[in-house]
């Protein structure tokens, strides 16, 4: 594995010095090392490390020289864990991660006396690490994170979430066919905050579970005010986004049975929406859920289709009701070649399996009229209408009839 080398050391060899740059760490994998604080007469033995013990992670990470001199005490084997090979995957960890490492190292040098200042070698700055722990960006990104986790708990309760609705509406006569609940989180504070944002914390501390029951009920409740905008005998549908904790629960299919049941909402009025990469990364729990959702007559899209790489094998496997292609193929549609590839070989594809098809994020009316003369179905995007709150919906619709043919 790259950033991961083995040494051998004889009994006495030094490993490692009081003071010199901390550039790796050791993980013992065969024989025993001291590790010794202080020097000359002050010297003396803090530990005895044997086989599986891990040493030097604290230069290592936070970019000062090493706090002990450690010996072999036998023939010894270690395997080195390279500074960089740490960095890449720091890099890659949440900022709000990185930003604990750091408080939480500070803080375990300065109880043990062990200020970086205390010692004349301080390490080279500059480098990827260091300069990650000095970026204000990082920080700033780091602390509205934790507080906003913090807030997002109070959230629900402080009645600060809302849901905005968006148009799908029929390719050609322009007939609205359904809306999709959007989650908003009016900040008190910082005012308007983008699901993008809230969402992925949501996941992480756990919140999402509360989160998704308040957005199927309420999405459900605003719905019985929503659905009489079709005409007796015909009805729309309504969309929820749910991610994968939120289908991992234990009775999420009760759950919403439940809400359907307890407002009379036939269950074909309900779409659950599911990103590609959650369907991929969590397919033995989400496959069951699937079917017993579509078992209950509720329709399933398939979201940002083409980002996540699926195989066509378990489009054919899954009970899709319906392919959502994502908007970045559908903006591109025009001027990337790749783009037009993909979508064309979705709408192919799901005409072959019976499934309908959304083209989301539409902005353009040219792309419109491509996208209806290569068969999809549903259209969503700013073109028809933006995300709206509820009360908004009526007026939007009869401005929304007056540029296209009227609902009959
Ligand atoms: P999504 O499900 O792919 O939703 C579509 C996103 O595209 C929405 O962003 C919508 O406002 C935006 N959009 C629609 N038409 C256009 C267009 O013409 N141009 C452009 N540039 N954008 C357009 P939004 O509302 O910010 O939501 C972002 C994502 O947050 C959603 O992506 C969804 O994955 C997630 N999300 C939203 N609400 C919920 C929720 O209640 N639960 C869960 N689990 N996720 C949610
Ligand atoms: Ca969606
Ligand atoms: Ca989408």
């Amino acid at each position: 594995m790259d950033g991961l080398t083995r040494e051998h050391f004889s009994t006495q060899d030094t490993v490692c010095r009081l003071g010199d740059p901390g550039d790796c760490a050791y993980v013992i994998e065969e024989g025993c090392v001291e590790v010794l604080r202080g020097e000359g007469t002050d010297q003396r033995l803090v530990a005895v490390l044997s086989e599986g013990a891990m040493f030097g992670e604290v230069a290592l990470l936070d970019h000062q020289p090493r706090t002990a001199t450690v010996r072999a005490l036998v023939p010894t084997r270690l395997v080195r864990i390279e500074r960089d090979h740490v960095e890449q995957l720091l890099i890659r960890a949440d900022p709000v991660i990185q930003h604990l490492l750091r408080l939480l190292l500070s803080r375990f040098r300065h109880s043990f006396g062990l200020n970086p200042g205390s010692y004349p070698q301080a390490a080279p700055l500059g480098d990827a690490m260091y300069a990650l722990a000095q970026d204000r960006d990082l920080q700033a990104a780091a602390v509205r994170t934790l507080s906003l986790a913090r807030d997002l708990s109070h959230a629900l309760e402080a009645d600060q979430l809302e849901l905005y609705y968006q148009p799908l509406v029929a390719f050609g006569d322009g007939a609205l066919t359904g809306f999709e609940a959007l989650l908003r989180w009016h900040h008190p504070k910082l005012g308007l905050i983008s699901p993008m944002e809230f969402i992925p914390l949501a996941e992480k501390t756990g919140l999402i579970h509360r989160t998704g029951l308040w957005v199927i009920e309420r999405a459900l409740l605003d719905w019985l005010d929503l659905r009489t905008l079709w005409p007796d005998g015909e009805s729309g549908q309504i969309s929820i986004n749910l991610s994968a904790p939120e289908l991992s629960g234990e009775n999420i299919v009760e759950t919403i049975q439940n809400s359907l049941q307890r407002h009379g909402i036939p269950p074909r009025e309900l779409r659950v929406e599911l990103t590609e990469t959650i369907v991929i990364r969590s397919l033995d729990v989400v496959s069951g859920t699937l079917a017993r959702l579509r078992q209950e007559g509720i329709g399933i899209a398939l979201d940002d289709f083409g980002t996540g790489y699926a195989g066509l094998d378990y489009l054919r496997a899954l009970p899709f009701s319906c392919i959502k292609v994502d908007k970045t193929f559908v903006q591109q549609l025009q001027t990337s070649e790749r783009s037009f590839h993909i979508v064309r070989s979705a709408l192919e594809l799901a005409r072959e399996l019976g499934m309908s098809t959304v083209a989301e994020g539409i902005e353009e009316q040219a792309v419109a009229d491509q996208l209806l003369a290569m068969g999809c179905t549903y259209a969503q995007g700013y073109l028809y209408g933006r995300p709206m709150p509820k009360a908004m919906v009526p007026a939007w619709l009869a401005g929304h009839r007056a540029r296209f043919t009227p609902l009959s």
